[in-house]
């Protein structure tokens, strides 16, 4: 089990904002935080930190399964991917259509875009989770607090 402490303490005094969901989805897509488009929320390319090192934000929000979302994202963005490019193929190259080339591009495409996918799909997960139930004042005072996932109640639970 993961240690819920937190590597460094978090700056409380930055001003509470909450941006346009518009605003939080180019910032996702920027693989930044979309509460404060700050940099640096990942440790490795597939694994967010505990929090935002510039607002605070946890990027789990209290919930130890809250990248089911993001999972559910990845294999939209990669169906999409693998829609968008067999039927541009198919429409380019009918009647002629290489069939086996066509089965074996998009099969890899499936494999790399889950992985190309899966940084984009956590962060977008993220800002339309901020979308749905947006951040309040409270809830970003008790991210940047060292409590327990269990320790709260969550308003939408
Ligand atoms: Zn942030």
């Amino acid at each position: 089990m993961q240690s819920l402490a937190l590597p460094v303490p978090i700056p409380t005094t930055l001003p509470f904002n909450l941006p346009s969901r518009k605003r939080m989805l180019l910032r996702a897509l920027l693989l930044r935080c979309p509460h404060c488009g700050g940099k640096g929320i990942f440790e490795t390319v597939f694994t967010l930190k505990k929090q935002c090192p510039t607002c605070g934000l946890r990027t789990q929000r209290g919930e130890d399964d809250y990248f089911v979302g993001a999972y559910l994202f990845n294999l939209c963005m990669v169906e999409a991917i693998l829609w968008v490019g067999a039927f541009s193929c198919i429409a380019l190259t009918y009647p002629d259509t290489p069939w086996t080339l066509l089965t074996w591009v998009t099969g890899i495409l499936m494999i790399v875009g889950c992985f190309a996918c899966y940084p984009f799909a956590k962060t977008t997960w993220l800002a339309v989770d901020l979308s749905i139930r947006p951040l309040t004042k409270e809830e970003l005072e008790w991210h940047s607090e060292d409590g327990a996932f269990g320790d709260r109640v969550l308003s939408h639970i």
